[in-house]
């Protein structure tokens, strides 16, 4: 069911919740703000109530009871075999299943006013308003399959797959067989506005794809947003590779940083909407008690650093009129009253690029140096562990160049 990021998780410890399967909103709740992520999932935190929600969740759940009288499979299917995926044979029924019947549209509105969930809403208005919609939408859309009869494979379908070694999750409003003997992934939206870039670009539909992909033998020929509000179908063909590959970084992306506990707030345009700014530590404020103190350091800090920065500049325009007097008397040591400023040089390396990292990489050196660092090709050369060839292909490869810079002493006693 989409929409499903309102209630909390039932898990808290911390350790079953960053191995559990992923959910698409799992996935993007933690891309978004892997802080949030851990109120949600780890601490278990609640979000308010909202209406729309609400008004999604009964929606959907009276569409499974229209639907799932008229699926091939009247229940869920047992538990697949395990190492193989399912055909539409091994549903319950088979796949030729006697046609289930349309519930009456007074069932229908008995069952949608049951299931009617009052939290979240604003006023008694708005929930009255949603209420209206609720029955429209369900009305027309019980009209429209009255005159062609849906057969879904399965409706609010819960599939699980390890997704080359990430175990990922979902349920699938609805699946449909094709004329073509493949399968049609359908999710219904009572969202406002939609459009086909919408379904274009769903990673809920990417991740079910996998789901469907990973659970039946039977091609995916079909990605579906269903609008309820405009009983309008915006069906796409499944992903390609490339956009699979890259939905799996994304979800790779997720599992990496929930497994490894890097739970960092990520602040953006999302925060305003984000209902624990008071818990955030980008959000909340300093004890009464510490402030004043805290204020003060603060206030030290800032003037340290910006005296850090004058006297940086100081310093280097200092050993820049040093260097101009060492060049021009040819001198190394500049004595002062209390100390002796000494020139000393420092080599440093410039590589091409495009010369260094295969060399790194044919010597297995890669670990030691990165291509970017020229300053570590000085000490690889001076390394006796790096094989003299290699260190004479370095040497002759490279432009080394001389940087000169100066060192505080005690003055010698003839200075
Ligand atoms: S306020 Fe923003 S940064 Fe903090 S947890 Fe919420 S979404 Fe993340």
């Amino acid at each position: 069911m989409a929409n499903d990021i309102s209630p909390g998780p039932s898990f808290r410890s911390v350790a079953s919740t960053t191995e559990a399967p992923l959910s698409y909103s799992s996935v993007r709740a933690y891309l978004e703000c892997p802080q949030r992520w851990k109120f949600l999932y780890v601490d278990g935190l609640k979000e308010a109530p909202k209406g729309y929600f609400s008004f999604g969740r009964t929606v959907h759940e009276v569409l499974e009871a229209l639907l799932r009288p008229l699926a091939e499979s009247p229940g869920p299917p047992a538990g697949p075999p395990r190492g193989r995926q399912r055909t539409l044979d091994a549903f319950p029924g088979g796949a030729a299943k006697l046609p289930g019947q349309l519930m009456p549209l007074e069932t229908l509105l008995e069952a949608y006013r049951g299931a009617w969930v009052s939290e979240g809403y604003t006023s008694a208005e708005e929930e009255e308003r949603y209420r209206r919609l609720g029955a429209e939408i369900l009305s027309s859309y019980w009209r429209l399959l009255s005159s062609a009869l849906p057969r879904p494979v399965a409706v609010e379908q819960h599939l699980e797959a390890t997704w080359d070694g990430i175990r990922v999750h979902g349920y699938i409003d609805r699946l449909d067989r094709t004329d073509a003997g493949g399968l049609e992934i359908v999710d219904y939206k009572t969202s406002r506005e939609l459009s086909e870039e919408d379904a274009r670009e769903s990673d809920q539909l990417g991740l079910y794809q996998v789901l469907v992909e990973r659970n039946f033998r039977e091609p995916v020929e079909a990605l579906t947003l269903y609008h309820l509000r405009q009983l309008r179908p915006l069906s796409v063909p499944p992903k390609g590779p490339d956009a699979l590959s890259s939905l799996f970084d994304r979800v790779g992306s997720a599992r990496d940083g929930i497994r490894s506990r890097s739970f960092e707030p990520a602040p953006g345009r999302h925060c305003p909407r984000c209902e624990f700014q008071s818990l955030c530590p980008e959000f909340r404020g300093v004890p009464e008690s510490e402030r004043a103190h805290l204020a003060d350091l603060v206030d030290r800090f800032a003037r340290l650093r910006e005296e850090e920065g004058r006297l940086e500049t100081e310093l280097r325009s200092a050993a820049a009129e040093l260097h101009e007097a060492a060049d021009r008397l040819k001198v190394h040591r500049i004595p002062g009253t209390g100390r002796v400023a000494r020139r000393k040089p420092e080599a440093t390396w410039e590589f091409p690029d495009e010369w260094l990292r295969p060399l790194l990489e044919e010597h297995g050196l890669t670990g030691r140096m990165a291509p970017d660092d020229p300053a570590a090709a000085g000490r690889l050369l001076k390394d006796r562990s790096v094989p003299p060839e290699v260190r004479a292909r370095l040497a002759g490869a490279g432009g080394r160049r001389i940087r000169w810079y100066w060192e505080l002493e005690r003055p010698a006693p003839d200075d």
